[in-house]
């Protein structure tokens, strides 16, 4: 079993012409604001079920098999949208190291 997840950088989809960049499991979103069945720690400055960066520093959602388990597929395909793509790629410098050490490490 690989020991990564979401580690292709290629477009997961179009939509109006626009590929849609994957989700490399940066976190970042979940430091912004949390999905609809998270919760924001104003201290810590993330969702409480975000997960530790691992060794490149990509980060679990720990709250992911509540939600597969308990959440319609017609709402969770809509938040938090796992698998549809990266919700915030602008100006994501977690998402860019991720990428990058991928690449430099040639992960596969
Ligand atoms: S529940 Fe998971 S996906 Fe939702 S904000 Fe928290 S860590 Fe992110
Ligand atoms: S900001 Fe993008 S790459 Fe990071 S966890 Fe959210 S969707 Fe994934």
């Amino acid at each position: 079993m690989n020991k990564y997840t979401n580690i292709s950088i290629e477009p997961v989809g179009m939509l109006y012409d626009i590929p849609i960049r994957p989700c490399m499991k940066s976190g970042f979103c979940c430091t912004k604001s949390p999905c609809a069945y998270g919760t924001y720690d104003h201290e810590k400055k993330q969702c409480i079920h975000l997960g530790e960066p691992n060794d490149i520093g990509q980060r679990d959602c720990l709250h992911i098999n509540w939600i597969l388990e308990n959440v319609p597929e017609e709402f969770r395909n809509f938040n938090p949208a796992f698998g549809a793509g990266c919700c915030m790629p602008m100006f994501n410098e977690a998402r860019n190291t991720i990428i990058n050490t991928i690449k430099e490490k040639n992960i596969t």
